[in-house]
């Protein structure tokens, strides 16, 4: 098999509008949530929660720069430190989400043990990952252009692939592991329609609380994805066209921005745009920042697109 290049990009879109992991569950967890961020583009100020994540996925990715005997939890601590000033050199607003220097150093701390307990899951001397915070693209039949960034990709010298990707959340219940799972199975999707092979293993690390949830999916698995998500797409184009973003309460909405806004807080939505945008913004979905409230949130679902 081929390598999957720097950027696994394939095919035409009839149409300007992608999909991300990140935007399909914003629409499954709430439709106004995507609606702000993707159709209304409103700005949102970074939290803590979403600072971490970045910062310990930052830390994880340039671990690999470093050869691999060198790839010890000390020299992973080493870079928390110049990681973070580059990320507040980057979006200076970061500086301002601590009161004061005790807080600073709390968050710093939860980060630091984020990235010891990685190290309780996996020995990255013994990995040589083919590609870090891959873009990746694929068209469907469609047309609907599918997108997103994957944590880091294994390619085996069988050339089996591997998808892994870090999350700073706790691991969600049972469940409620096939939504956690549905943002994997769409970057296997887009492997698979980009080039031709089934990624053998899915892998999600949880380094809130050390755990790791594998699947091997199949080209079956993969099929009913394909369907799932045009059945998501289809239910977006007809809030879009209806202009019907209706708000969806549950316990996420303590992570939402834009409570302010919404109905069922007592808010306005702004008109919406005269024209929108077809290309989506680069934002975090709330799933992201809330695994472990959304492992009891109880979020309703839309039968035609349930995941
Ligand atoms: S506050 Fe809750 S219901 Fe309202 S837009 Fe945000 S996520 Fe949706």
């Amino acid at each position: 098999m081929a390598a999957v290049p720097a950027n696994a990009v394939s095919g035409d879109a009839r149409h300007g509008w992608s999909l991300s992991p990140s935007r399909a569950a914003d629409f499954l967890t709430c439709p106004l949530l995507y609606r702000f961020r993707v159709i209304d583009r409103l700005p949102e100020a970074p939290s803590q929660a979403m600072a971490r994540g970045t910062l310990v996925h930052a830390v994880l990715e340039r671990l690999f720069d470093r050869p691999a005997a060198n790839r010890s939890p000390e020299a992973a601590g080493a870079l928390i430190a110049p990681e973070w000033d580059r990320l507040v050199a980057a979006e200076p607003e970061l500086a301002a989400l601590f009161a004061d220097e005790a807080e600073r150093g709390a968050w710093l701390a939860q980060a630091k043990a984020m990235i010891g307990r990685y190290f309780t899951l996996e020995d990255p001397t013994r990995l040589e990952p083919a590609h870090r915070e891959l873009h990746v693209e694929a068209v469907l039949a469609s047309g609907l252009r599918l997108r997103g960034y994957i944590d880091r990709l294994d390619i085996a010298s069988t050339g089996e692939i591997r998808i892994v990707d870090y999350k700073t959340g706790t691991a969600p219940r049972a469940d409620f592991e096939a939504r956690a799972l549905f943002q994997m199975r769409f970057y296997a999707l887009v492997l698979w329609r980009t080039q031709g092979t089934v990624p053998r293993l899915l892998q999600l690390m949880y380094l809130g609380n050390g755990e790791i949830v594998r699947y091997a999916p199949d080209e079956a698995d993969l099929l009913a994805t394909e369907r799932k998500i045009e059945a998501l797409w289809r239910a977006i184009e007809r809030a879009m066209v209806a202009g019907d973003w209706r708000p969806r309460p549950g316990k996420l909405c303590d992570w939402c921005a834009h409570q302010s806004l919404c109905p069922s807080f007592g808010g306005t939505p702004p008109p919406l745009p005269s024209r929108a945008e077809p290309d989506e913004p680069d934002l975090p979905a709330l799933a992201d920042e809330g695994a472990t409230v959304l492992a009891g949130s109880g979020i309703a679902r839309d039968k035609d697109y349930e995941l």
